[in-house]
């Protein structure tokens, strides 16, 4: 999904023209520790098109500070957007920081459009000045009246880059395998795209079908994502670390659920926790496939003991299931793709709001939330904002309040009734003030 990004001054309407945009939705405030405070995420969609709107502004900054925190702003939009709408106030005029932004603006290579806004008569507000900037034609709205922004966001869709052909079936599950060299992925694959299965014949003219797989079986389309050097046997051998590594996570991003495999005869790396944190920061299903397995000499205890190590190394983790397979002898092969289902549906299951406030409910009564000197958190409503994976939004009178550890105790709770196994949760806090 494309990104683009709100940037301008404060009060020159950036809140009003988001929440236009995604349609008087509601905003979500992301609220982990170590993510910015400042940046608000929404999902929107015009002419079928798709995508997330940030809201980089959301601060009223000092007045001394505006220039550096508006220019850092317009970097970090650069740095992450697909598009920019750069936001002015068509009543006040060019400023000297609305000049400082264009600048940074002018020297991206991101599309950005000027957006003149409180622009409620056309012929009456002198808009057009602010081709002075050198941004092109600035486009008049008003976002609080909602005019002209249906012409912004056909202006908006038709710069956004081109959605890449997608050649797989709507329900396609993507997967990717990652994991060090030689821990069997090859293998693996080879062993998954098994002769029993009818392999999809690729799509011509899409560069996709170089590199990845696809497959049907029992009437379902999967895909294992980015197989090049995979399926040849004699596969050239990726020379640089580095090159591997940044591979993996194009895979990882491009994938529903992630399967990470790992050599049971071998410790488990820095780099492998690194590439797995990725995924589960990017809220794809995780599954971890401790390969060559037939390697292992075991008892009834050899089992536990792996899962005990792997999940003490891989903490953040605690919900991804661990498979223990042979890709050589095959065992326990056909249990993977039972689990790429099973917790691919898990990350796009939905909890009833009802069911999901009681539960909320039930939690804050046996266990009452952090309280500061005055006040004590206040959870007044709760909702499933999205799957893929599961996120929760939970409106309280003050997300200060919320502790790291209290935050965790209500992810387990919503875990032991609706497991969500497999997928990583997350849960967004949103200041309400109370009735
Ligand atoms: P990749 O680099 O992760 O794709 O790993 P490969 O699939 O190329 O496997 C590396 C080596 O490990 C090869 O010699 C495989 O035959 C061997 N191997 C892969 N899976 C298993 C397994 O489950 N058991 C045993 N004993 N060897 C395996």
């Amino acid at each position: 999904k494309p990104i683009i990004a709100i940037v301008g001054r404060p009060n020159v309407g950036k809140s009003s023209l988001f929440n236009r945009i995604a349609g008087g939705r509601i905003a979500i405030v992301e609220d982990m520790p170590g993510v910015t405070r400042d940046r608000l995420y929404q999902d929107a969609e015009w002419q079928g098109r798709e995508f997330t709107l940030v809201d980089t502004g959301g601060l009223d900054f000092a007045e001394d500070i505006i220039t550096s925190q508006i220019r850092k702003q317009a970097e970090m939009a650069i740095a992450e957007a697909d598009a920019i709408l750069f936001v002015v106030d068509a009543r006040q005029g060019i400023t000297i920081i609305d000049e400082e932004v264009a600048k940074t603006l002018r020297r991206a290579d991101k599309p950005v459009l000027l957006v003149a806004n409180k622009v409620e008569h056309f012929d009456k507000i002198p808009y057009y000045e602010f081709y002075q900037l050198g941004l092109g034609e600035p486009i008049p709205v008003s976002a609080a009246e909602g005019l002209n922004t249906g012409d912004l966001l056909d202006t908006l869709v038709s710069i956004l880059p081109q959605p890449e052909e997608d050649p797989y079936p709507p329900d396609t599950i993507r997967i990717a395998v990652i994991g060090r060299p030689n821990v069997g992925k090859s293998s693996m694959v080879n062993a998954i795209l098994g002769e029993e299965r009818v392999i999809v014949s690729n799509i011509p003219g899409t560069t996709r079908d170089a590199i990845d797989s696809p497959f049907e079986q029992n009437g379902k389309s999967y895909v294992i994502v980015d197989t090049a050097g995979m399926r040849r046997r004699n596969r050239i051998d990726v020379p640089a670390e580095r090159y591997s590594v940044v591979r993996a996570l194009r895979a990882v991003d491009r994938s529903d659920v992630v399967l990470m495999v790992f050599d049971a005869t071998e410790d488990i790396a820095e780099q492998d926790k690194k590439i797995v944190g990725y995924a589960h920061d990017k809220g794809k299903a995780i599954i971890l496939v401790m390969n060559k397995w037939d390697l292992i000499e075991k008892d009834d205890k050899t089992m536990n003991k792996f899962e005990k190590k792997l999940k003490a190394e891989l903490a953040f983790l605690p919900y991804a299931p661990t498979i223990f397979v042979s890709a050589l002898t095959k065992q326990r092969l056909p249990k993977i793709l039972e689990l790429v289902d099973f917790v691919a549906e898990e990350a796009s299951k939905r909890v009833a709001t009802a069911d999901l406030n009681n539960l909320i409910r039930d939690a804050v009564q046996a266990t009452p939330p952090p309280a500061d000197k005055h006040r004590r958190l206040k959870i007044f409503y709760a909702t499933q904002g999205g799957v893929k994976p599961p996120t929760f939004i939970l409106f309280v009178n003050d997300p200060e309040l919320m502790h790291f550890s209290y935050q965790r105790y209500l992810e387990n709770k919503i875990r032991q009734t609706y497991g969500f196994e497999g997928t990583p949760i997350r849960i967004f806090l949103r200041q309400r003030e109370a009735r």
